[in-house]
C-alpha cells in the first residue's frame, strides 16, 4: 500500500495515486507496452485504475481488461464512467454490462457519470442505486460537476451517496479551490484529480519549466512531474490519476508517493501558480 491514501465516505481505502487510461489502447502497436506500464503501476501500488466507456470507444477498457487479467480482483479498485447520453434507464444497464465485459470483471468499484447531460440527475441517481443493489457496482460518483451541480445532487435524497467528483486539477488549474473543493470537503466527497500533470504541461505553457517547480524538485531530488503529483495529493482528500503508456513514467509517478512537500515548497509553488481569489468556471478537458 502507498503511504498516501484516501479514505472514501463508505470507509474503503484507496491509494492517492492511481492510473488514468485516456488514449491508452488506441493502437495495436503500443498495446503490449501499455499493458506492461499498467501492470508495473499496479505492482508499484497504483491499484486504482480509471477508465471510461468513451475512451477509444471501449478500447481503453479492453486494454485494462488485458492488463488485469489473472490479477486478484480484490487487490484492484476499478473506476469507469458512463456517457451522459447513456446515463438513463434506457441505456445505463447495458452500458455497465458492456464495460464489465470489456474489463473482464463482474463489478466496478466506482461508476461515474462522465459529465452532466440531458438525463435528469434524479433518474441517473436512481439507476446508480439500482446498479449498487444488483451488485454491478460498489458505489458511484460524478465527474465535471461544479458547486451548483453538487448542490442540486444533494437535494436528491440518494444523491448524497455520491462518493467522488472527478475534475481537472493541478497547480496550473486551481479554480476549484475557490468554492467547489471546500464544498466537497464539507460533504465528504473526495476529489479525483484528472489531468493531474496538465497532460505533461501541454495544457499550461510554462508548467513543466517553471523555475519554482524545478527548485522544489531539486530540493527533493525528484522530477517536476513527481513534485506536481505530490502537490496534487498533499492533503489526504485527493486521488490523482496520471496516465502514461510507459513503464519508466509509471514508476516515476508512483515514486511521488515518497515526497512530502514542506510549507516552504508549497509557498514557492503558490508564488508561481497562485490559488484563485474569485470564482473560476470549471476547467475541463
Ligand atoms: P495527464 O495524466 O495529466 O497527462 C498525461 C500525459 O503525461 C501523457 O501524454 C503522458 O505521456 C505524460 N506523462 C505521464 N507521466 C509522465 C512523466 N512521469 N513524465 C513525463 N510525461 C509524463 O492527463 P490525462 O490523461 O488527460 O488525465 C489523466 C486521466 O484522467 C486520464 O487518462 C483519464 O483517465 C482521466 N480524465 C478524465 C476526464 C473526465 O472528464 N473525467 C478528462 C480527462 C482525463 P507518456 O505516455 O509519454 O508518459
Amino acid at each position: 500500500m502507498m503511504k498516501h491514501i484516501v479514505t472514501l465516505a463508505d470507509g474503503r481505502i484507496v491509494p492517492a495515486l492511481g492510473q488514468g487510461t485516456w488514449y491508452l489502447g488506441d493502437s495495436a502497436a503500443t498495446h503490449d507496452r501499455e499493458v506492461e506500464a499498467l501492470r508495473r503501476g499496479v505492482d508499484a501500488g497504483m491499484t486504482l485504475i480509471d477508465t471510461a466507456e468513451m475512451y477509444g470507444g471501449g478500447r481503453s477498457e479492453r486494454l485494462v481488461g488485458d492488463a488485469i487479467a489473472g490479477m486478484r480482483r480484490d487487490g484492484l479498485f476499478l473506476v469507469s464512467k458512463v456517457l451522459p447520453s447513456n446515463a438513463g434507464r434506457r441505456d445505463i444497464f447495458h452500458s455497465c454490462d458492456e464495460t464489465l465485459r470489456r474489463l473482464g470483471t463482474d463489478y466496478l468499484d466506482l461508476y461515474l457519470l462522465h459529465w452532466r447531460g440531458n438525463v435528469p440527475l434524479a433518474e441517473t441517481v436512481e439507476c446508480m442505486e439500482r446498479l449498487v443493489r444488483d451488485g454491478k457496482i460498489r458505489a458511484w460518483g460524478v465527474s465535471n460537476f461544479d458547486t451548483d451541480d453538487m448542490e442540486e445532487l444533494w437535494r436528491i435524497p440518494e444523491g448524497r451517496h455520491c462518493l467522488v467528483n472527478q475534475v481537472l486539477y493541478n497547480p496550473s488549474s486551481r479554480g476549484i479551490e475557490y468554492d467547489l473543493l471546500g464544498w466537497m470537503n464539507g460533504h465528504d466527497v473526495k476529489l479525483m484529480a484528472y489531468c493531474p500533470i496538465a497532460q505533461a504541461g501541454t495544457l499550461r505553457r510554462g508548467l513543466f519549466d517553471s523555475p519554482q517547480l524545478i527548485e522544489v524538485a531539486k530540493r527533493h531530488h525528484a522530477t517536476v512531474p513527481q513534485v506536481i503529483l505530490a502537490w496534487d495529493i498533499r492533503n489526504g482528500n485527493t486521488i490523482a490519476i496520471p496516465r502514461t503508456g510507459k513503464s519508466a513514467h509509471t514508476l516515476e509517478n508512483a515514486q511521488a508517493d515518497a515526497i512530502t512537500l514542506s510549507d516552504e515548497d508549497l509557498a514557492l509553488i503558490d508564488q508561481a501558480w497562485p490559488a484563485p481569489n474569485h470564482k473560476v468556471p470549471l476547467d475541463m478537458e
